[in-house]
């Protein structure tokens, strides 16, 4: 093999093992060959690949840094792929045998592959980065959207317009599932009266595979061009159909391909008819009857529910349930009302609809909320599920959720780690002992690194890419910068603090200690009320009076978000308390050197201890009206009696001293905490062991 052959292999075998996507020192092998290619190919590298060409790979193939750097990261990539000393071996083991399989609608993995919305995907995929760096047996599964999730531009007036980008699997790293012929493996599926085939793409990530299924010829089948379109897209039908396809095709995806689930990991209502279709394979495989065999899938099921907000359950009537499953309740031996029953909280009551999240709770042997305090609030939201039970003993644990620190740490806090922490410390992030080296970096390092970070954000703001109406930034490096970056929508509050125009023009202008503000965020194209919370961020920012001093970034992804979280000083977030499940952006922003400014929702009553960040007091009022504006004051309150005094107040080489120490606090108390291989080896402890029927010692179980 010549050199320029070997090179291009290298580089294809690096780009299809998605490892690349939380290792940014693989990211950097290509952006170093041509930044603004890199750039032009959206940060997608098979895309860049196929665009450098061959001449280019032939002169590179010359270069003696280009190729020791690709070969060092190929070699990298290999150690990891073989280590046998991670964590899962020594305490997942039997797993090996029969691996989680783990459904999700959602992967948000990178800005190149845009199959995610949200906090759910971008959750999903850390749970997939940390099983892999754990070394867990894991297998995901999700959809291949023609489509994705929309991109977000902002029109003149402020306005969203989403825009769909065309997906072709074949710019993707992604790899067409076979059988043993080489030929392209379709499942057949009954939907809606019609059997249709579906196909799928595979890829690695680490040590871990994910799938995703094709809704392609069956689009062409039943005609709903809208099927295989986009994610949370199309009419409950289509919703429906999509959900059948990634919980029953899923399942007999993976039965085609040999593999055994040991665990079946449902995170979120959508993919609950996995188990359904595991129960059928059991049924005819043992000859059981569907309650016996429903036991037994029970048995290994798993059910995260993530959100408190009853729209965000999906719930079907029970005419579209009848008309688009009717094969499925046969195939059970069941009746209609029989398998209505499976998705209501009150059997037998047919005004009540088919909620998907019912049958998550109920086909799973364990279920969790993902935050201490949405265990709380799922515990009383689905009491009449368990009508003899108080609210307490309603089985919904919790595991709070994480991110993947290698994933989200930026590469100069990294190299900081590297200098002040053991060797080995990447293993062993989830170890609360490691993130105590913290306190030994000098106060002025760490702020300086924290400089850069800004700066590097600073320089990102104007390269944000085709807004219709170009914004004028006017930033400054060394003013207090606050970011919001997250879903818009109303419970989240976005202008909770511009809604008192006074307030907060006096703080953006003062000439002392200024501040300013970055946002970003996408409503879900139906949510009319989040429209309008983008259109009054964007004309808010569009005021003389704040000229150049408040920025909204469009089209918020994993790329605009790495740039925010790595950036940014303060993060703020103020829900109606009691409305977020647990939120991961601020985890992020923690990181990297950065504080929050939380109401205590979600993660951060867990997080906050005082002296890591700062809190909002939120007021319980039931009616908005008085709720909203007693927030407002406290968030005010906050930010002109604590953070504003801790950032300005600096030494004479201008280290904010305290504001450091806080940073520093925030960094040992919730970097392993709040990392998901924390949570991971949760979920293995306390829920996949024992649903695989593994006994484990459950002491400390965050379980109830
Ligand atoms: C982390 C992240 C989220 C989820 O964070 P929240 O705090 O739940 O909003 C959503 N979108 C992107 C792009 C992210 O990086």
């Amino acid at each position: 093999m010549t050199e320029p052959e070997l090179l291009k292999e290298r580089m294809e075998q690096l780009i299809h093992n998605l490892w690349w996507t939380w290792h940014p020192e693989a990211i950097d092998v290509w952006r170093n060959i041509d930044p603004k290619l890199w750039r032009e190919s959206r940060h997608n590298p098979s895309v860049f690949l196929k665009k450098l060409g061959h001449e280019r790979l032939a002169e590179l193939a010359k270069d003696p840094s280009v190729r020791i750097t690709i070969h060092r990261v190929f070699s990298e990539l290999n150690r990891y792929l073989t280590c046998s000393n991670t964590w899962g071996c020594k305490n997942s083991g039997p797993l090996a045998a029969r691996p989680v399989v783990y459904f999700c609608a959602e992967f948000g993995l990178h800005e190149s592959i845009p199959l995610y919305s949200g906090g759910l995907g971008i959750l999903s995929g850390d749970h997939l980065k940390s099983a892999s760096d754990l070394g867990i047996p894991m297998i995901g599964v999700s959809l291949f959207y023609r489509e994705g999730y929309f991109h977000q531009v902002i029109s003149e007036s402020g306005e969203q317009i989403e825009e769909y980008e065309q997906l072709n699997p074949e710019d993707l790293p992604l790899v067409r599932v076979t059988d043993k012929d080489g030929q392209p493996l379709n499942i057949s599926l009954p939907i809606q009266g019609e059997t249709v085939q579906i196909g799928a793409w595979t890829v690695n990530l680490g040590r871990v595979t994910l799938y995703f299924l094709d809704m392609e010829s069956a689009v062409d089948k039943i005609g709903i061009q809208e099927l295989g379109l986009r994610l949370y897209g199309g009419d409950e039908s289509v919703r429906l159909s999509q959900e059948i396809i990634l919980g029953i095709g899923g399942m007999r995806l993976l039965l085609a391909l040999g593999i055994k689930p040991g665990v079946i990991h449902l995170n979120e209502g959508h993919c609950a008819f996995a188990t359904l279709e595991y129960t059928r394979y059991i049924m005819e495989k043992h000859g059981l009857s569907f309650e016996d065999a429903k036991n037994q899938a029970r048995s290994r099921t798993i059910f995260t529910t993530h959100t408190p907000v009853p729209a965000g359950h999906d719930c079907f009537t029970s005419h579209l349930i009848g008309h688009t499953l009717w094969q499925y309740q046969k195939a059970f031996g069941l009746n209609h009302e029989q398998f209505m029953d499976l998705g209501r909280i009150r059997p037998g009551d047919r005004g009540e609809l088919f909620c998907m999240s019912v049958l998550g709770l109920k086909i799973a042997s364990k279920s969790n909320a993902v935050s201490f305090i949405h265990g709380k609030v799922s515990r009383h939201m689905w009491q009449e599920l368990w009508p003899s039970r108080s609210p307490q003993e309603v089985p919904i644990g919790h595991i709070t959720n994480g991110i993947n620190v290698l994933g989200w740490l930026s590469p100069i806090m990294k190299k900081l780690f590297h200098q002040y922490f053991p060797p080995g410390w990447e293993q062993r992030i989830g170890e609360e002992s490691i993130w105590s080296h913290i306190h030994s970096i000098p106060d002025e390092e760490l702020w300086n690194v924290i400089l850069l970070l800004k700066t590097q954000l600073l320089e990102f703001l104007p390269r944000i890419p085709h807004r219709a109406h170009p914004q004028d930034i006017n930033f400054d490096p060394h003013a207090l910068t606050i970011g919001f970056a997250r879903r818009f929508t109303d419970y989240k509050r976005p202008t909770l603090l511009l809604d008192d125009f006074e307030r907060i023009t006096k703080l953006i202008s003062d000439p002392k200690r200024p501040v300013q503000f970055v946002f970003s965020g996408k409503a879900h194209p139906k949510d009319e009320l989040g429209r309008q919370l983008i259109k009054k961020v964007n004309q808010f920012a569009a005021n003389p009076k704040v000229y150049g001093k408040v920025v909204f970034i469009e089209d918020y992804n994993i790329n605009v978000g790495r740039h925010l979280v790595q950036g940014v000083d303060l993060w703020l977030n103020t829900p109606r308390q009691g409305r977020e499940a647990c939120g991961t952006s601020g985890m992020k922003v923690s990181l990297n050197g950065g504080l929050n400014l939380s109401i205590l929702d979600g993660w951060w009553p867990e997080g906050y201890t005082g002296s890591n960040g700062f809190a909002i007091g939120s007021s319980r009022n039931e009616d908005v009206s008085v709720r909203d504006p007693k927030d407002r004051e406290a968030a005010f309150q906050a930010l002109e009696e604590e953070v504003i005094p801790l950032y300005y107040d600096q030494n004479e080489e201008g280290v904010p001293i305290h504001w450091v120490r806080r940073v520093k606090q925030a960094m040992s108390t919730l970097g392993w905490r709040f990392s998901s291989d924390r949570m991971v080896m949760d979920y293995v402890t306390h829920c996949y062991l024992p649903a695989a029927g593994i006994l484990t010692c459950q002491m400390n179980s965050p379980f109830i």
